[in-house]
């Protein structure tokens, strides 16, 4: 392979430096690469760790029942299904409303400025973002960031239903009047709703004020630890001193 001579320098250097590489490639035996562009780091990154147990495989089988899902409008504007991020044998679970911008491009749930504030209240419970389970009412970015409708929240409504079947998790938070909506099917105020222990499916859920919420209202972050803090006694964790 010959370089075109009317290539422009700095062109022609990265070519060079790529046939180079190339040349120490077959010298090293190498007979065959790749073209395929890298995945992007988040996007590489597998949403159920293998292994994980039982709950892993249970996962692992909701996700693929999910595949590249078409069952509401919601296909059309996505990057990525927003899964959910965690340990499948989570005692905790946090369940928000849907993925946003940075989140849809990530393929992760509560990446952006939501997510930081919800990772630092993970964090402040004692537990690691690691150590719990996030997931979602709907998968797909709805666009604009709107809020999901009916037919879509109907449409996935199983999946968060199978994937906390999966998980078993001792406690779920959910986070926001439409993880709270869903999962309690009662329309009651969050204000309302928020603090107090409800169950769902045999699991104590402890409805609270979603992290987007908390950003446009700091004063409503009080409660919302308070609500944190009734979680933490359920774990026999208590609040280090600040
Ligand atoms: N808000 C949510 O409800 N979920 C996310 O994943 C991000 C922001």
């Amino acid at each position: 392979m010959t370089l075109d001579p009317k290539m422009p320098a700095e062109a022609a250097e990265v070519a060079a430096e790529a046939m180079r590489h190339l040349w120490w490639l077959r010298d090293a035996g190498v007979r065959e690469v790749s073209t395929a562009p890298p995945p992007t780091p988040a996007a590489a990154r597998p949403s159920i760790p293998a292994g994980a147990g039982v709950a892993g495989d249970a996962l692992r089988a909701v996700r693929a029942d999910l595949g590249d899902c078409t069952r509401c409008k919601l296909r059309g504007g996505r990057t990525h299904i927003v899964f959910g991020v965690g340990d499948p044998a989570a005692q905790l679970m946090f369940v928000g409303e849907g993925p946003g911008a940075d989140e849809d491009q990530q393929g992760e749930p509560f990446v952006g400025r939501a997510g930081q504030l919800l990772t630092k209240m993970i964090e402040a419970m004692g537990f690691a973002r690691s150590d719990v389970y996030i997931a979602n009412v709907v998968k797909c970015r709805p666009p604009g960031n709107r809020d999901p409708e009916p037919d879509e929240i109907e449409a996935c409504e199983p999946f968060l239903k199978s994937q906390i079947a999966a998980i078993r998790p001792r406690v779920i938070v959910a986070l926001g009047r439409f993880a709270v909506q869903t999962l309690l099917h009662d329309a009651t105020p969050i204000s309302r709703l928020r603090g107090k222990w409800r169950e769902y499916e045999g699991v104590k859920l402890m409805p609270t004020f979603h992290p987007a919420y908390l950003l446009r209202s700091p004063a409503e972050k009080k409660p919302a630890w308070e609500d944190l803090q009734l979680v933490m006694k359920e774990f026999g964790k208590s609040p280090s001193p600040r």
